[in-house]
């Protein structure tokens, strides 16, 4: 099993490509909390603008499991 790359926050974890030619994966990024193919393409706003508000509000973790050991979110974005 491989490892996707969140295009918002550059989170390298996710369990599924975040959109393939058959459609959204609908994974909920736990860094970001992006949902892909439903924070963008049922609620409108695209990965840019999700990725500018969770950096201005601190670059937090946001699944409800615990975040990996050292886990920097701003770094993470920057890569
Ligand atoms: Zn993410």
């Amino acid at each position: 099993m491989s490892a996707h790359l969140c295009p918002v926050c550059r989170y390298p974890e996710l369990a599924e490509p975040p959109r393939t030619d058959a459609g959204p994966s609908y994974e909920v990024c736990p860094s970001c909390g992006f949902e892909f193919g439903v924070t963008d393409d049922d609620l409108g706003i695209p990965e840019s603008e999700w990725r500018r508000r969770w950096l201005a509000e601190g670059a937090r973790w946001q699944s409800s499991s615990p975040a990996p050991p050292g886990w920097d979110g701003a770094a993470q974005a920057l890569g």
